[in-house]
């Protein structure tokens, strides 16, 4: 299944090619937010293919625009997780400005995936949720030094810092500090930008953050498909 599609569907199937899968052997898409570099792909999608869309009902209204006809959309719920197949996909509440945003935590037998993106801070209740994991995808959006002298206009800076916006390497590694445990196995760095942000800076951030416990580290590219992981 798919967490988000910003991608044109042939730039998707693409980059599923890329790791030996399919578009059509998808069942299922999870919607985050209605912001476009989330969502602008899904409704041909989903269409193409008649995978069904599982989203929350504030994100299915925002997103109109962008989601077309979603006929098959099934509406969710923070803290109320669906199964499909053998996965259990858990919404839970993000701090970020959209109109009803979530992450997700899925499990399958023993095993979680913690997942946090595209939220300005870390609330108890996603620490709370990340706790645990054996593999964790976590936003590492910005460097604020970056982000404070980049050319960004002054109220996008303040919306990309503010608790709406979205997670700086530091904060990524404050949250990788706290959550840590020596099961996880595995750490996605993802969201980072491209003008506030260096790979090596999100890089070593988390890595110092984790201290003497340092998992597999991974970091998601915006051009390319990350390679597939065993959970
Ligand atoms: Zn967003
Ligand atoms: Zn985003």
């Amino acid at each position: 299944m798919l967490i988000d599609s910003g991608l044109s569907v042939r730039e998707l199937e693409r980059r599923l090619a890329s790791i030996g899968r399919k578009a059509d052997e998808l069942d299922a898409v999870f919607l985050t937010h209605e912001h476009s570099d989330h969502v602008s792909g899904v409704g041909p999608l989903v269409r193409r293919y008649g995978i069904p869309l599982y989203a929350t009902e504030g994100t299915v209204r925002a997103g109109e625009k962008s989601l077309g006809r979603t006929a098959q959309c099934q509406l969710i719920r923070a803290g109320e997780p669906v199964r499909v197949d053998g996965l259990a996909l858990e919404p839970y509440a993000t701090s970020h400005d959209a109109r009803e945003s979530v992450a997700y935590v899925v499990r399958c037998k023993n095993r979680k995936l913690g997942h946090a993106t595209d939220m300005g801070t870390v609330t108890s209740t996603a620490r709370e949720k990340l706790k645990n994991a054996h593999v964790l995808l976590v936003e590492s959006n910005h460097d604020v030094e970056m982000l404070d002298v980049g050319p960004y206009p002054w109220l996008v800076k303040q919306r990309i810092k503010s608790e709406l916006g979205h997670l700086s390497n530091e904060a990524c590694g404050n949250l990788l500090a706290t959550v840590s445990h020596d099961r996880l196995k595995q750490v996605v760095l993802m969201h980072l930008s491209q003008t506030n942000n260096h790979p090596e800076i999100a890089y070593i951030t988390a890595l110092q953050a984790m201290g003497s416990h340092a998992p597999q580290m991974v970091l998601a590219r915006q051009d390319r498909a990350t390679e597939l992981m065993e959970v």
